[in-house]
């Protein structure tokens, strides 16, 4: 349910409507746009009734959403959203560009990349310090040590900070020292995490699952959202097949799709959705081409010596070819690098 208010309404009225709802012992969710507020209205098992809200001073119209997913849904906001992180935005005419390695490994390795990274012009920082791993065996990521290290690159060379929470315990750490939460492709349909990523203070970068379809991507960022956090950005990373010569299969046609049915912004990771290192340039630009709102890269000085994802790793110097190509592309498309 959408309940639409009246292009000047006030503070007052839109207080109002809010508090009649959560009378009626639902919840409401105010959402500012250009033209009006939209109040979306979560909750509910049925039909609301909507006798008592319509009558409301200020409100032009109530609305049934179609979709299953209605925070998250066009219908309640037609216009784009654009997630603030830090002194930056995922879903403005600038393109949001996040580059670093798979993992924190070391104080001096995360500042190398960093700063090779952010002379290339990219504006956000990556690197895990909670390591979701196939095997148990595999470096797990350095903890809080590791978040301690992206504070420092933060402060270095004004970068926002994206990291991925694993568990309760990492994602009130991860909300604490980064700028953006990291949900990743494991995790999405994590639900209690996802209310929890719901109730943190910091936006939050949502990963399609491995095998997750349009539907269930879109309902976990509602999980979110429903807890109150509306700053949520969506990922393709790329998703399982019989396709047996990249690693995973990247379906760039989510782009269009998702921009269709959400307000939210997306951006793809060509470095999770292929594995290899010689076809995440294509990709990328590939990728803005086809509309999404930014590029999540994984570079590495020396790939080779990685402790995850070497194979997959960009050289500083390819990814500044890269981003020298991003920039060719982006005026096509109506965007910029900066
Ligand atoms: C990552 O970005 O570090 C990562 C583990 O990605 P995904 O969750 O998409 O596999
Ligand atoms: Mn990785």
């Amino acid at each position: 349910m959408l309940i639409v208010m009246r292009s000047h309404a006030t503070p007052e009225e839109i207080r109002k409507v809010c508090e009649t709802i959560e009378e009626m012992g639902l919840k409401a969710h105010p959402i500012p746009g250009a033209e009006r507020t939209a109040i979306g209205v979560t909750g509910n098992q049925g039909e609301v009734d909507v006798g008592a809200l319509e009558d409301l001073p200020g409100v032009v119209e109530t609305i049934a959403v179609s979709k299953p997913y209605k925070l998250v849904s066009r219908e309640l906001k037609p216009e784009d959203t654009i997630v603030r992180v830090g002194n930056t935005a995922i879903g403005c005419k600038a393109l949001a560009i996040m580059a670093g390695p798979c993992a924190i490994e070391s104080y001096d390795q995360a500042m190398t990349v960093a700063e090779a990274v952010k002379k290339s012009g990219a504006r956000f920082f990556r690197g895990g310090a909670y390591k979701p791993r196939t095997s148990p065996y595999s470096f797990q990521g350095l903890g809080i040590e590791g978040l301690k290290i992206l504070a420092k690159v933060r402060e270095a060379f004004d970068l926002a900070i994206v990291t991925e929470a694993v568990d309760p315990e990492s994602l009130a750490a991860v909300d604490e020292y980064a700028d953006m939460i990291q949900i990743g492709a494991r995790n999405m349909q994590n639900f209690s995490l996802l209310k929890l990523a719901g109730k943190a203070r910091k936006p939050v970068l949502l990963k399609r699952g491995m095998s997750a379809t349009l539907d269930e991507f879109l309902m976990a960022a509602e999980y979110i959202m429903s807890e109150g956090n509306y700053q949520v950005a969506l990922c393709e990373r790329g998703v399982r097949t019989f396709a047996d010569h990249t690693r995973n299969t990247l379906d760039l046609s989510v782009v269009p799709a998702v921009k269709r049915l959400s307000h939210l912004p997306i951006i793809v990771d060509p470095s999770h959705g292929t594995g290899k290192r010689d076809k995440v340039i294509p990709l990328s630009r590939a990728a803005i081409a086809v509309g999404a709102d930014g590029l999540i890269i994984e570079v590495h000085h020396q790939p080779d010596h990685a402790l995850s994802d070497g194979a997959q790793s960009l050289y500083p110097t390819q990814f500044e070819r890269l981003m020298s190509e991003i920039g060719q592309i982006a005026p096509v498309v109506d965007r910029t690098l900066t």
